[in-house]
């Protein structure tokens, strides 16, 4: 057991802006420093605001790092698409209230380079995806994958948002954090982007986390109302990324049936629980209490949440009925198996979710859970 221990920093210190103060004051307080280091995604020292002595470690403040940023909204996907820029908004909304922006600390998010997106994706697909985009394509020319003049900036800084909640958590900047990105990134394969995803944020933020940070074993756990089929595909002969999915079935995309598991190396490391339409609590969280007696073997070092919000009752693309509530047991959940297995580093990654007010409560719900931790 190792709870609420120190954790050591691995590479360098992540620049944190407190929620609230601009970037103009945060260059003030920072010297300018800490807020280039963040823009030029951490292509200098050590940041003056996060400094350390040297031998002192890290120790854990009780703040929850917010991944957000404005090219986000600049992913269009046309009138009437449910994944859309207010989306966004909603989000941002539902966190400005009182008993949770005080307890929030920016992390800016870096752009990720096409070798970071490589770690994950072949360069085929990504070659399609910047020609695509650069010709002024509205889609990629696969099913549900509308797009826009600023979708790869978006994209690349969706999976780079990841990578720097990632470092901040490991740095021991923040508790844990949220990135409220876009585009998603579940669906997108090794090979294809699809289901409205571009690259998959959360598999390029586990892959950062093991080659930086040398942390050796990843648990992604998705609750989106959609089997996660690309994280599943790149993870699948993995046996240092274990892959949870609690999705209705049948539904889109298909894939993620108790069978399951795992190809070679990575048999046994693929975790499916896939439920009819109308399940909800019991079933749900009675699954992701099966996930933690398997991670009591796994042990992962760090916890990454595929946190779809489409699994929320009244979501027009799902039919579960998840309550704020659950999502904030959920998420009770996932913080006692990080605390346990992983010093309680997690990071938590936007997916779906298509009724705006209740993304944003069920959203809002699940944050003001990872502050409680
Ligand atoms: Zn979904």
């Amino acid at each position: 057991m190792a709870t609420a221990q120190p954790i050591p920093a691995h590479g360098r210190a992540a620049a944190v802006r407190p929620v609230g103060m601009s970037r103009r004051e945060f260059m003030r307080r920072t010297g300018g420093a800490a807020a280039a280091f963040a823009l030029t995604g951490g292509a200098m020292g050590d940041a003056p605001a996060t400094a350390r002595r040297k031998g002192q470690p890290a120790t854990r403040p009780g703040k929850t790092g917010l991944v957000s940023d404005p090219i986000y909204k600049k992913h269009k996907t046309g009138p009437g698409h449910p994944e859309s820029p207010k989306r966004l908004d909603a989000i941002a909304q539902a966190l400005a209230a009182r008993d949770i922006a005080p307890h929030l600390a920016a992390v800016e998010p870096r752009a990720a380079t096409k070798q970071d997106i490589l770690l994950c994706h072949n360069e085929a697909l990504y070659d399609h995806v910047a020609e695509r985009i650069g010709e002024g394509a509205a889609t990629l020319g696969w099913a549900d994958t509308n797009v826009s003049a600023d979708s790869l900036t978006a994209a690349m800084k969706a999976a780079g948002g990841a990578m720097s909640a990632v470092d901040a958590v490991v740095a021991g900047e923040v508790a844990n954090a949220f990135c409220a990105v876009r585009p998603p990134g579940h669906h997108a394969t090794p090979s294809k982007s699809m289901g409205f995803c571009v690259f998959n944020s959360v598999a390029v933020a586990a892959r950062h986390a093991q080659a930086k940070h040398k942390i050796a074993r990843v648990l992604i756990a998705d609750w989106d109302v959609h089997h996660g089929n690309g994280t599943q595909d790149i993870f699948y002969a993995d046996p240092t990324v274990f892959y949870f999915s609690t999705h209705q079935s049948p539904w889109y995309p298909g894939t993620g049936t108790k069978a399951e598991t795992g190809r070679g190396k990575g048999e046994g490391f693929t975790m499916n629980r896939p439920f009819a339409a109308g399940a909800g609590r019991k079933e749900i969280l009675g699954a992701f209490g099966e996930l933690a007696v398997r991670m009591d073997e796994f042990k992962p070092d760090l916890v990454l949440i595929s946190a779809g919000f489409d699994s929320r009752k009244g979501d027009p693309l799902g039919g579960f009925t998840l309550t704020d509530e659950d999502f904030a047991d959920l998420t009770g959940l996932m913080l006692r198996i990080a605390r346990e297995h992983a010093h309680g580093r997690l990071v938590s990654l936007l997916e779906g979710g298509y009724a705006l007010p209740g993304l944003a409560s069920a959203a809002a719900a699940h944050v003001k859970a990872l502050i409680g931790s």
